[in-house]
Order: structure tokens, then C-alpha cells, then sequence
């Protein structure tokens, strides 16, 4: 099967191409890129007007399966994740069972090559059931197919055990990803401050985030081993990570759209559907964050795509769950809020969606548009404005404040392994 990409412009970082090319796909590689290609293929797509990126690589979401199939499955979060432009996703370990064996890590595998829509890479958890108390074989989850490992959702609190973990990891080839949330300063429903106040809710302290990450950055430093950070959201993070990186230390860090694209008082307007863990912050924290993705302290954006029920949302703001979905909306926000305001270029933008994370993990033949490379590619219209409607949503939860929001940009094809497994069919 071949199929041929034609008039699109290609954006690619590795090559700091930003031009209009054909592509040349032959099953599941890219063959060909040139400003002409003649061949004839199976298929021709016209992309006049559209932009070709490498393949969206998004490090960080939630599946929920297995156990919490009623907000999500790995099926519904694949048709969700495509939609989006991914081709590649990494769903964390806070499941029910949690991947803490192979078994379970190989029953998440299975399912995902049934599902056969893109690459699913599952984390193992760092510790037996995400308690912080005993280690998983990392071996055996390694063996297992486990692409990193990570307690997201729950801190490892013994740092003991997190030295440990780190180090382990690195001899493996690999990285922890830490979710940072000092427990003692984190009890509250949203970001401390004006905000929170004016609620009568209790606030999470910035410093909760900044304590655990502090003590990662320590732990990598001393040890010279690799360490990652989940979804930094506050100025001192990126500080804290752009000194260690200066220093050499062995840190990377990922952020989400909402902290690029909403502050705290978005909460007035979306109540739960814009509580999350890390919570939204203050406009100087969504300021830093730009400058950490301009300047690249942060390596990778991330969706942290978090399904919860609509019930589940409707909870009052102290009891309800946290986090919100991202997978179809993540290039459309970093288009709206990082693009159009000329903070970021699209070539910065394929750094943080694709090369980057391929690079962290070390996906050879994935985050290029290169001969050779496997044809994960994501086609989308920069011009299209919209305002995004709760009734265009494939994922099985809801819970997003991008709703009735204005958004530019949208995904027309997604290819994984030269397939095409979404087309925009509205266009
Ligand atoms: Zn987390």
C-alpha cells in the first residue's frame, strides 16, 4: 500500500524544515520526502492548505482500563487520542489492577493490539499497587514492555524509595516520571489564593509541586541519573528545572495546554471541569510556563487526558475528582494559545509534541518526517476557527473547559504505521 501526501507543508524539527513537500508513504514507512514526487500510489491525498507533522507523541494520559472502564476504555481513549492527531500515547499505571506485574502490563498490551488504532506504550508503576512502600521487579516490567515508570497520580512519598527507583531505572535505560505533590501542603480543591478564598475552599499550595521536585532534581543530580517531572504548572518549577539542566543534572519536564492556556479563574467560569492535580495557577505561572517551553526547560507537552463522569464532575468543588480530558483539544489550545500569539513557532511546536518526547523514550524511527521513519503522521488545518462543542467529543468523558471556547486549528488524517486511522470526514 502506498500513499502519497501531496502540497502539504511539512514541519519538521530535526530537519528545521518548514515548507511545502510531498510525502511518499510505502506501508508502513516514510519513503520519500521532496518537493515533487510523481510516483504514482494507492491512495493520493491533497493537502493543499494543511500542515504534515511527525506523528503527536503524547507521554502522559489515563486510560482507565482496567476498572474504570465507565470513564474510559483503551478503546474509546484510542479513537479520542487519534482524533486528537496522537499516534502514540502512555497511559499511566492508576488503574484498577495497577500494571505493577506483567501481567497486568501485558493484559494492557494485549488489549491496545486489539484496538490496533495507535501505539499504546503503558508506564509500570513504581511501587506494588501506586502504595509507595515496596518496588516492582523492574526487570521483569522492563521485559514486560513497560516504557518508564511512574506513580503518577500518587507521590512517592519514602525517598528512599525514590532514590532507589531512580537509580534502578536509569541502569535499565529508562526514567521515573514523578508526580510531585508534597502531601502536608497540598490539601485543598484548587490553587491557593484570591480565587480560592473568594470560594471558601481550601487552597493547594504552589510549594507542593516545588518540594518534590526539588528533591528529584537532588536525586538525579547526586546520582547522575535521568529523572523526569509530570506537568510542571508553577514559575518556580521551571526555574528550579532550568538551573539543575544549566548545571547538567539529568532532569527533563513535561506541561500540559491548560497551564498554557487558563489560569485559575478559569474555575469561576468551568467550576470542576477546570480542577485538575497539579491546579490551574496564577497568570505569572502561565507565563513561565511559555518561557520554559520557548526556551526548552520544558522538553514535552503533555495532555494528562483524565477522564472522570459526568456524575463524578458534578460533585462540589471540594469532592470532586481531578483532572479533565486533553486529547482533542491539545493542538487546537497550543495553536490558540501558544501560536497565534507568536510565542511559540510551529517548528517549537513539533519539538514538544514529537521529537522531543521520541527522544526521552528513545523511540528510534518515531518523531520525524524523515526517510526511514515509521509513517506515524498527523495532518491538520492551522486556518479552521471553532468553537468546540461537548457533542464533538469521542472520548467517553466530558470533562473539559475548552467547551464553548473559541479554538483554531483541527486534525484532518492521522496515520499510524502508514494506516490512516482517523479522517475529518466534516471537511
Ligand atoms: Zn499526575
Amino acid at each position: 500500500m502506498t500513499i502519497l501526501l501531496k502540497n502539504g507543508t511539512v514541519i519538521d524539527y530535526a530537519s528545521r524544515l518548514n515548507q511545502k513537500m510531498d510525502v511518499l508513504v510505502e506501508d508502513t514507512k516514510i519513503v520519500k520526502v521532496e518537493k515533487q514526487i510523481n510516483n504514482s500510489a494507492d491512495k493520493v491525498i491533497d493537502c493543499t492548505g494543511l500542515m504534515i507533522i511527525p506523528g503527536m507523541i503524547d507521554m502522559h494520559c489515563h486510560l482507565r482500563e482496567p476498572g474504570f472502564e465507565y470513564k474510559e476504555t483503551i478503546e474509546t481513549g484510542s479513537k479520542s487520542a487519534v482524533k486528537g492527531g496522537f499516534t502514540t500515547i502512555c497511559p499511566m499505571p492508576n488503574t484498577k489492577p495497577t500494571p505493577d506485574s506483567a501481567i497486568i502490563l501485558e493484559q494492557i498490551i494485549n488489549e491496545a493490539k486489539r484496538v490496533n488504532l495507535c501505539n499504546v506504550l503503558p508506564y509500570s508503576s513504581v511501587t506494588k499497587g501506586e502504595k509507595g512502600e515496596e518496588l516492582v521487579d523492574f526487570d521483569e516490567m522492563k521485559k514486560a514492555g513497560a516504557i518508564a515508570f511512574s506513580d503518577d497520580g500518587m507521590p512517592v512519598v519514602n525517598s528512599k524509595i525514590m532514590r532507589e527507583a531512580m537509580i534502578k531505572a536509569d541502569e535499565l535505560g529508562t526514567f521515573v516520571a514523578s508526580h510531585c505533590e508534597e502531601k502536608s501542603v497540598a490539601k485543598g480543591a484548587i490553587n491557593a489564593g484570591e480565587v480560592a478564598k473568594k470560594l471558601g475552599v481550601e487552597g493547594v499550595l504552589p510549594e507542593a509541586e516545588e518540594i518534590m521536585a526539588a528533591r528529584e532534581i537532588v536525586i538525579s543530580e547526586t546520582n547522575k541519573v535521568r529523572g523526569h517531572i509530570c506537568h510542571i504548572s508553577t514559575r518556580t518549577s521551571v526555574a528550579m528545572i532550568r538551573d539543575a539542566k544549566k548545571r547538567g543534572v539529568k532532569i527533563t519536564c513535561e506541561t500540559c495546554p491548560h497551564y498554557y492556556s487558563f489560569t485559575v479563574k478559569e474555575v469561576l467560569e468551568s467550576g470542576t471541569n477546570a480542577k485538575m492535580n497539579p491546579p490551574l495557577r496564577e497568570e505569572e505561572d502561565r507565563k513561565a510556563i511559555i518561557k520554559g517551553l520557548q526556551d526548552g526547560t520544558i522538553d514535552a507537552i503533555i495532555t494528562d487526558h483524565a477522564p472522570h463522569s459526568e456524575e463524578e464532575k458534578n460533585k462540589p468543588l471540594e469532592s470532586a475528582p481531578n483532572g479533565i480530558i486533553g486529547f482533542e483539544t491539545a493542538l487546537a489550545a497550543s495553536i490558540t494559545n501558544l501560536i497565534e500569539p507568536k510565542h511559540l513557532s510551529y517548528l517549537d511546536l513539533v519539538r514538544l509534541t514529537s521529537y522531543t518526547p521520541a527522544k526521552l523514550l528513545k523511540l528510534d524511527k518515531k518523531g520525524q518526517i524523515k526517510q526511514g521513519y515509521d509513517a506515524d503522521i498527523t495532518i491538520f488545518d492551522p486556518t479552521l476557527e471553532y468553537v468546540y462543542e461537548k457533542e464533538s467529543i469521542v472520548s467517553k468523558s466530558k470533562n473539559t473547559p475548552f467547551i464553548g471556547k473559541k479554538l483554531k486549528g483541527k486534525v484532518m488524517y492521522t496515520m499510524v504505521g502508514g494506516r490512516i486511522v482517523f479522517e475529518n470526514k466534516l471537511s
